[in-house]
């Protein structure tokens, strides 16, 4: 991949402001994430690929397996290498090293398979991973600094009133504040680009892609559910399956099928359940056990606006996968990449029942309503298109500093009051997307890690280093 020096401009300016600054609080062990949370994210490549064991030993990682969804260990038909040598089997990841014991898969035959034990903590004292046949397993402690720069966790909102870095900003010339939002916008592309390779490293490029744009369907609420229901349902198995059987599997997985009692939907919603149905029942009881297990996908509908509702968008997913070479052959070559042809054929998707519903139990809309809107292919040229192709065609970055600025949601309304205001004089730096990523960029990086309402945040004071 081509470094982006716009990027690295930034990247050196963002350390040099917190340079003798006491190193802003990471997420830890200790923040709440779940087992399944940090599965996710050992799953999507984000702890990456070698790491040196807890005997001194290098570990690589050559292939990550299935995500199990049945009894035993976390990911089955893995390959690592070990100072070299092939190992094939099965990992277990555990928050702590003694849950190993505390769960019992040392006595338990279907762990005999296990070629490493993940862990984040352990006790003082040695701690050995064995199997019930008396083998050491090789154990790895993953860090969670690693993931803290790039997949951090969603964290609160900063308060929603001017900060003090408004006026030198509204003092700099225009030219000075845009060439900030560029850079910050290019190590914002940056860190998403890294993040896609890294899963493109690990299950391939085509993959790769249906989780990021599964992901981007789950925008902003359902992000999570959206990442696990397609680490859950691999690509590889979804187009093995004919579009019906495809589709029960989406919606039962899902949950969304168990939930809704058949009498309250409407007619025409009835048969697309009865359809889905058909093929979920024969599925159910060997999905039953990990959906129970795991509760998944945990969806969050309280706010969500009907147009982007997860059930809504999982039909969105199915049609997509319906047409997937047509999704998928644009991203394989940067270099024949064509914007205007991928956005057209996301913008054109139907389907049968999704294009004239918002949920199972809404009425029918009067007139069709597009699968998939502007905004969210701009969310996708954003999160997945341009991250996975610009530093493969850095020409391309010129193309994405055109887009226009089709997003809204609160961060980003709050970084525009925090940094400019409300009395409109951050209009000049609002237009494009690159803008509003430069700027989410900067509020991620500083205003969400202040504690000290602005007051002792290096920002403003360094603005005048940016020449
Ligand atoms: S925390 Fe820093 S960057 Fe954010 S508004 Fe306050 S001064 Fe500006």
């Amino acid at each position: 991949m081509t470094p982006l020096p716009l990027a690295d401009r930034y990247a050196r300016f963002r350390d040099a402001v917190f340079s003798g600054v006491e190193e802003p609080v990471l997420p830890s062990i200790t923040t709440p994430m779940s087992e399944l949370d940090l599965q996710s994210l050992w799953f999507a490549g984000a702890f990456g690929g070698k790491f040196t064991s807890t005997d001194g030993k290098t570990v690589c990682i050559t292939d990550f397996g299935t995500w199990n969804s049945g009894a035993g260990p976390d990911f089955t038909g893995c390959a690592i290498t070990v100072d070299g040598e092939t190992l094939r089997g099965d990992i277990e990841l555990d928050p702590d090293a003694r849950d190993w014991e505390r769960h019992q898969h040392g006595a338990n035959a279907d762990y005999d398979r296990v070629v490493l034990h993940l862990f984040f903590a352990a006790p003082q004292e040695r701690f050995f991973t064995r199997t019930s046949q008396h083998r050491e397993v090789t154990q790895v402690v993953l860090n969670t600094a690693v993931i803290a720069n790039d997949a951090r966790p969603n964290r609160n909102l900063a308060a929603a009133r001017l900060g003090r870095c408004a006026t030198p900003l509204r003092e700099m010339e225009v030219s000075r504040v845009q060439s900030m939002l560029e850079s910050a916008a290019q190590y914002r592309l940056e860190m998403k680009s890294k993040r896609l390779h890294r899963c493109v490293d690990v299950h391939g490029r085509d993959e790769a892609v249906y989780q990021a744009l599964a992901r981007a369907l789950g925008y902003r609420n359902n992000q999570q559910p959206f990442t696990l229901l397609s680490q859950r349902l691999p690509l590889k198995q979804l187009l093995k399956i004919d579009a019906a059987k495809r589709e029960a599997l989406l919606f039962g997985v899902s949950g969304f099928l168990e939930s809704i009692r058949v009498e309250d939907t409407e007619p025409e919603t009835r048969a697309y359940l009865r359809q889905l149905w058909s093929e979920w029942w024969k599925r159910r009881n060997s999905c039953l056990r990990w959906l129970e297990e795991h509760q998944l996908p945990r969806w969050k509908l309280a706010a969500t606006r009907p147009g982007n509702h997860p059930q809504r968008r999982l039909g969105a997913l199915a049609a997509m996968l319906n047409v997937w070479p047509q999704i998928v052959a644009p991203l394989a070559d940067a270099t024949r990449w064509s914007q205007a042809a991928w956005r057209e054929s996301l913008l054109a998707l139907t389907h049968e029942f999704w294009s004239t519903h918002y949920t199972l139990l809404a009425a029918p809309a009067i007139k069709p309503i597009a699968l998939i809107g502007e905004t969210r292919v701009q969310e996708m040229l954003a999160n997945v298109a341009y991250p996975l192709l610009v530093p493969e065609r850095t020409r391309l970055w010129a193309e994405y500093l055109e887009l226009p600025a089709l997003l809204d949601n609160q961060k980003l309304r709050r970084a525009v009051l925090r940094l400019f205001g409300d009395d409109g004089s951050g209009k000049n730096f609002t237009r494009r997307l690159h803008h509003q990523q430069g700027l989410l960029q900067i509020y991620e990086d500083f205003c969400l890690e202040d504690d000290s309402a602005c007051a002792n945040c290096p920002f403003p004071e360094r603005l005048k280093e940016w020449s």
